[in-house]
């Protein structure tokens, strides 16, 4: 993976939410991500660990507290005008979680996904109208339903909307934010399904953020992991996945319901012991110290750097174990 020329590069990424009072909210603290062309980077971690925060950032729709995003070596603005939006929608796209709440129901499908078409382009409406119809056909919907309204399709048949809609500007690269995590679960591999082929016959790269672990080892080429903020953990999807190495990372894992169910009811209990900590007053030293069956008393004091684990230059941990 590391052969393939780098696309994107996040440098000491910090995303902070101001609060009343001078508190600041640690979305995203300190986080550096190398992603190379056509790679499928999945992003894993609880709820609350600043996945959105990450994706959003890097394609612009948050401004930068601090650090900076290269692609393809230029440096992305700080904080985005409409002319940058207008001008980084062709490369860069977001595909949301959500697909009843990101649809505009007042919207025709048609209007919804040759919207960013009609602003960026100087193409007819003509044209417009055959580009939708053949991207209804390529997500797997028919031409005929581009005049209809987003309340009129399933959950699944939305979310095909809504890669479509981010597709058909012909992106580069695209962060894929939990697609599957509203669906049904008779839908999500269909889903997924999609992504995969769209992902090889575009050449994408993209930035998979999802909650099954196994779902990612499956799509991604490596995986990495957050915890409050900050990047643990990452590799190679399948070394990650079967050889964690970061306690929250092997936490994570256990508590990773099983396909299979009786497997999943012979192993019991696994969970992750108490819950993600505010992510408004960070304690020094590592923020998984407070649940960490593992904890050091240097844990409390010295936050650990992301470094290469000893003679594998392409598997990064955050942790004193590893020194
Ligand atoms: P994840 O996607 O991993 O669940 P998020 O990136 O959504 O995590 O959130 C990380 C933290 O930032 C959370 O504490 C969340 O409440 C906070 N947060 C996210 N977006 C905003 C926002 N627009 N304003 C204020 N706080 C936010
Ligand atoms: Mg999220």
């Amino acid at each position: 993976m590391s052969a393939r020329p780098v696309l994107l590069k996040a440098d000491r990424l910090t995303k902070f939410f101001p609060l009343p009072r001078g508190r600041r909210i640690h979305a995203l603290d300190d986080v550096s991500l190398t992603i190379h062309e056509r790679e499928i980077v999945g992003l894993v971690g609880e709820s609350g660990s600043g996945k959105s925060t990450l994706g959003k950032t890097i394609v612009g729709l948050h401004d930068k507290t601090s650090g900076s995003v290269d692609y393809r070596g230029e440096r992305l603005p700080k904080a985005y005008r409409p002319a940058d939006f207008r001008r980084h929608a062709k490369t860069m796209q977001m595909i949301f979680q959500d697909p009843y709440s990101s649809l505009n129901p007042r919207m025709t499908v048609g209007e919804i996904i040759g919207e960013g078409l009609a602003v960026g382009t100087s193409l007819s409406r003509t044209e417009i109208e055959a580009r939708v119809a053949d991207w209804l056909g390529r997500v797997g919907l028919e031409p005929g339903h581009m005049s209809r309204y987003p309340h009129e399709f399933s959950g699944g048949q939305r979310q095909r909307i809504g890669i479509a809609r981010a597709l058909i500007q012909g992106p580069e690269f695209v962060v894929c934010d939990e697609p599957i995590s509203a669906l049904d679960v008779s839908v999500q591999a269909q889903v997924v399904n999609l992504l995969q082929e769209l992902q090889d016959a575009m050449g994408l790269t993209l930035l998979f953020i999802a909650h099954d672990l196994s779902m990612v080892r499956y799509v991604s080429d490596r995986m990495a992991v957050m915890y409050l903020g900050g990047l643990v953990e990452i590799g190679p999807a399948t070394e990650v996945f079967f050889h964690p190495q970061h306690p929250y990372t092997q936490a994570l894992i256990a508590s990773n319901p099983e396909p299979d169910p009786e497997r999943e009811r012979r192993r019991g209990p696994t969970a992750i012991s108490g819950e993600i900590p505010s992510p408004i007053d960070i304690p020094p030293g590592c923020r998984f110290a407070g649940r960490c069956p593992h904890v050091m008393p240097r844990c409390r004091s010295e936050t650990p750097a992301l470094r290469p684990l000893s003679g594998q230059p392409a598997r990064l941990v955050a942790c004193h174990l590893h020194p």
